[in-house]
Parts: C-alpha cells; sequence; structure tokens
C-alpha cells in the first residue's frame, strides 16, 4: 500500500503537464508500481462522444503492442456496459471486439468522466487477482478526470490550429502565385490571407506554451505578449485572482506607444473594476461610453473602446482576458471574437490546471489536521536551515513539544477531542512564530518550532511563551492541555543535524520526567 505521500507527488506529477502523452505515461507508472500490470492502455472518447478517438490512444508496458492493437480493435466498438458505481469494469471479450489475447485476459476497465461527460477509459492487463475495486479504488484518488479532460481540451484546440494553419499554408502558396501573377499585370492585392494566417499560427503558439510549460506565470505572460501583438492592441492584459483569496495578479501587454496600466488596477476604483469584471459570465464588448463600468478608471487608460473576455471554468469565474484599444473605436469582427474566445479557453484550462497543481504541492507539505507544515516538509526545512546556519556562523534552534496525557484524554473524552487538542497546539505555534520559524507537526502528538538565528536564551523564553499559551488554550471536555518542551541550540549542544534533533528530544524526555507542563533546555554535556 503506498502512503499518501507518494501518493500526494504521484498526483503532482499527474498535473505537471497538460501533454496527453506524458499525462498517460503517468497514469501507467502509478499503475505500474501499485499492480505491475503486462499492459496499461489509455483511450480517450472523440468529440462525439460516440467512439474513441484515432488520435488519443496510449499503451505501455510490456505488451504495449498488443494493447495498441487491441485499442485499435475496440476503438470502434460501441460500449455499452454497466461500470456501476466505482466506474471500474472487468472486461469479458467485448461481444464486438476482436477476441482478447492470452496476453490480454484479465483485462480491467476504469472509465473517466467529469462533469457527466464521458472523457475515455483506463485498460489494465493484470494477473487474475486484480479486481475492478482494486483498479477503481487506486485510480480514484488521482484527478484522473479532471487532467485527461484537460489536457484533451489543450489537445483539440492545438489540433484544431494546426489543421487551419496546414489550410492558410495551402493558401498562402496560391496567394503568393497570385501575388506573382497580380505583379505582372499591376493588380493591388489583399493582406487578409496574411493576417489571418498570423493569428492561427497564434492559437497554436500560444496551446504550445500552455500544454508544455509548468509554469503559469510564463504561460500567460507569453499569452497577453502574444494577443496583443498579433490583433494589435493598445494593451492586453489577464487578471487572475488567487484561489481562495481577494487578491489578484495582473499581466499586462502594452503597445510602445502606451503607458503600462498595471498599476491602475490596484486602487480603489481598480478593486471595484476587478470585482464586477469577476461577476462576468459572457464576453463584453464595449466603448468608452458605456454604463457597466466607471467611466472616469476607464479613462485614466486612455480607453476608446475594448472586450472584457470572462475565463469560466465549469461555471466559475476564474479571471479576466481585457482588450483595450486607445487608438481606435473598434468594431471586433465574428471571427476574431470567436478566435478570442478559443484563446480565453486555453488561458482557462492552463489556469486551472495550475491552480490544482499549486493545491496538490501545498497538500503535499502541509499536515492535514493542524493545516501547519508536515514532517516532510520539517525536515527539508531543517536540512537546508542547518546547512545555512553552519556556513554562515549564525546559531539556530529546536524547540520540541509533546502534548501531555493525550493517551488520557483520547480514552477520557474520544478521539476527537484529542484532534481538537493536538489542532490547538498548531494554532498556538502557528501564531506564535516569525515568518522565518517553521511549526511543523512531526508525528502524532509531537511538533516541533524551527527557529533560525536564534539563541538558546531567546529560544528558551520563546519556548516558555508557547508553553504558557498552550496551557492557557481551553478545550471542550479536559478543560486546560498542557505541553512538555525540549530546546536545544547549535552550536552550543550539537555539531551536527541529527545530534541538534536528538539533543532536544532529550531535553523534552527530561521535561516529561520532571512533572510535564515543562521547558528544559538541552544539556551542555551533549556536546
Ligand atoms: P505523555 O504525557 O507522556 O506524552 O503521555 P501521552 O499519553 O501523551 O503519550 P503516549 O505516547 O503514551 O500516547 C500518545 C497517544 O497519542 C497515543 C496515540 O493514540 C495518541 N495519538 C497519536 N496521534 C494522534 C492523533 O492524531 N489524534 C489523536 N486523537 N490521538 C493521537
Ligand atoms: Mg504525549
Amino acid at each position: 500500500m503506498q502512503s499518501a505521500l507518494d501518493i500526494t507527488e504521484k498526483q503532482i506529477e499527474l498535473l505537471k503537464t497538460l501533454e496527453l502523452s506524458e499525462m498517460c505515461q503517468t497514469i501507467s507508472s502509478i499503475l505500474t508500481s501499485e499492480f505491475k500490470p503486462k499492459a496499461v492502455g489509455v483511450l480517450l472518447w472523440d468529440q462525439d462522444f460516440e467512439s474513441f478517438s484515432e488520435e488519443y490512444r496510449f499503451s505501455f508496458g510490456h505488451h504495449s503492442d498488443v494493447m495498441t492493437e487491441f485499442m485499435t480493435s475496440f476503438a470502434s466498438v460501441e460500449i455499452d456496459w454497466d461500470f456501476g458505481p466505482t466506474n471500474a469494469v472487468v472486461m469479458k471479450n467485448p461481444t464486438k471486439a476482436e477476441p482478447l489475447s492470452e496476453a490480454l485476459n484479465s483485462l480491467l476497465c476504469y472509465k473517466i468522466e467529469k462533469s457527466g461527460n464521458r472523457v475515455g477509459m483506463v485498460l489494465v492487463a493484470g494477473d487474475a487477482g486484480l479486481t475492478a475495486k482494486d483498479l477503481a479504488d487506486s485510480l480514484n484518488l488521482y484527478p484522473l478526470h479532471h487532467a485527461l479532460s484537460n489536457g484533451y481540451e489543450v489537445a483539440e484546440l492545438r489540433r484544431e490550429a494546426n489543421r487551419v494553419r496546414v489550410q492558410y499554408e495551402l493558401l498562402e502558396t496560391d496567394y503568393q502565385e497570385e501575388k506573382r501573377l497580380n505583379s505582372t499585370t499591376g493588380k493591388q492585392h489583399s493582406s487578409f490571407k496574411v493576417e489571418q494566417h498570423d493569428k492561427e499560427r497564434l492559437v497554436y503558439e500560444i496551446s504550445n506554451a500552455v500544454r508544455s510549460s509548468l509554469d503559469i506565470q510564463d504561460v500567460l505572460h507569453t499569452a497577453v505578449i502574444k494577443i496583443g501583438e498579433a490583433f494589435h492592441l493598445s494593451r492586453c492584459l489577464v487578471i487572475w485572482p488567487m484561489p481562495d483569496s481577494h487578491e489578484y495578479t495582473v499581466y499586462e501587454y502594452s503597445d510602445e506607444a502606451i503607458t503600462p496600466g498595471k498599476q491602475l488596477f490596484f486602487s480603489d476604483d481598480g478593486h471595484a473594476f476587478v470585482r464586477v469584471a469577476h461577476s462576468k459570465s459572457a464576453p463584453h464588448n464595449f466603448s468608452a461610453e458605456q454604463d457597466t463600468f466607471n467611466k472616469d478608471f476607464l479613462s485614466q487608460f486612455g480607453f476608446l473602446s475594448g472586450m472584457l473576455v470572462p475565463l469560466i471554468y465549469h461555471d466559475r469565474n476564474i479571471g479576466s482576458l481585457f482588450l483595450q484599444d486607445c487608438t481606435t473605436d473598434r468594431e471586433w469582427s465574428i471571427d476574431n471574437t470567436a478566435l478570442i474566445g478559443s484563446l480565453a479557453d486555453l488561458i482557462t484550462v492552463a489556469i486551472e490546471h495550475a491552480n490544482l497543481h499549486e493545491e496538490k504541492k501545498q497538500q503535499a507539505v502541509t499536515d492535514g489536521l493542524t493545516g501547519i507544515a508536515n514532517r516532510r516538509h520539517f525536515n527539508e526545512s531543517f536540512t537546508k536551515e542547518f546547512e545555512r546556519a553552519k556556513r554562515y556562523g549564525n546559531c539556530l534552534s529546536l524547540a520540541v513539544f509533546d502534548l501531555d496525557f493525550l493517551k488520557k484524554i483520547n480514552d477520557t473524552y474520544g478521539h476527537n477531542v484529542g484532534d481538537e487538542a493536538i489542532k490547538a497546539i498548531g494554532r498556538v505555534l502557528s501564531n506564535s512564530c516569525r515568518a522565518v520559524d517553521v511549526a511543523a507537526r512531526f508525528g502524532g502528538e509531537e511538533f516541533c518550532l524551527l527557529l533560525p538565528d536564534t539563541d538558546e536564551e531567546d529560544a528558551l523564553n520563546l519556548a516558555e511563551r508557547v508553553r504558557n499559551l498552550i496551557y492557557e488554550t481551553h478545550i471542550e471536555g479536559p478543560g486546560n492541555i498542557s505541553a512538555s518542551v525540549g530546546v536545544a541550540t547549535y552550536p552550543q549542544h550539537a555539531n551536527e543535524q541529527d545530534e541538534l534533533f536528538e539533543a532536544a528530544d532529550q531535553a523534552l524526555y527530561a521535561a516529561k520526567h520532571s512533572g510535564r507542563n515543562k521547558v528544559c533546555a538541552a544539556s551542555h554535556a551533549a556536546h
């Protein structure tokens, strides 16, 4: 069985890219580490959701060639099985498909859906013994549905852009030929095709940036510049609110002849504009003379006309794309409006994917019960801080806290009350430390407070203050709780990282033995 940390790592891995083949490779490695299958296949449904796509089929493992062959014959089969509530089923010779090859006996199938829409299927050829429930239990832990449907959307937009690009390349050849002929007759030629060609290339370039870049800052930065340049805009902006916060980031392209306007969004009028923009669910074309937005605010940009495109993900507004013209009152054509819509879709998928990636990354370093850093994060910080202290000759203190009599609290008032006591300590610790300190839950009821650049005396004072705050905390049931604390400081008590931890732990032991609810310093003899 995999640990929760392994799972979070793999969840992050799965969200690292919007490139389908890489994503499916990760799915295969997840399944391989758990079930050692003979082959893994991922099939996505076509856009009509009737048959499987010929483009999006991926197979991995020892028998991947057999899986590929099977998926090819299987692609045209209408699927009408009952997957049941688990989303997984054992596939026994699907009637209309080719008979299963020997290597693929015991084939399991896991259905991927997102918001009621079909996305695809994961096929696993294993040995007898792997049940549909095992497969479903394992895959349900991962954001497969989310990842695959986003990857699919980007791949489709890119494919469409590619198709149109090829078409325009052909037109371009005709156009060059026409231009050559016209030059002999002296006729004028239009630049329409070239312009259109550039715009289709734009979708292609932005979708490339979206699917291959993990860094959302890069993606948004590229997107505003490319859109701004391609449409000869005065400014192109993306306003991206941080999830679960009132703060937002603004990315801006501005024409050379125009002053950047990004800062204006961080005034009171700017906040008001972002609030209204955030409530929109459909694109909105407007000129300076309008009533939706504050005219004075818009005039600060020198705004004449523009388009505000909300970035909508599953009925939720997750940001805005704002195109501004300061030199013309532009009428947007239907074609260009549709093109902007496609670009907004790409940006939306990239933002949503990045948000989920960030959330998972956060989860990987956070303790689920208390919300403070977990043991992994603590260990990483401890190593980093210890090296830094050694290099610069600074001191580093470590305080280890352990809740007193938790077993008794659990036995008397129940495990939930025990959890409340643990959460209370987490709160006190995170409220009591500086930004550079690291408060972490090290294990069940043991906490660590890492104090860079803090000497023994200051560390002991802080530990004493925190011990007191814990003692003042009231928990429904047991009333007061208490903790014992051991404090050790580099370089007084240890030369190495392990020794410092050991010294703090010894001091904690001493605090427990001297009656609990106490702070003890490491003994200098430990050096
Ligand atoms: P001491 O004062 O010596 O620290 O006594 P104690 O009872 O706190 O320590 P002991 O090591 O004897 O028992 C620790 C208990 O903490 C046993 C374990 O079940 C409980 N525990 C560990 N993790 C959690 C948790 O996440 N929630 C709850 N409610 N209890 C936990
Ligand atoms: Mg304890």
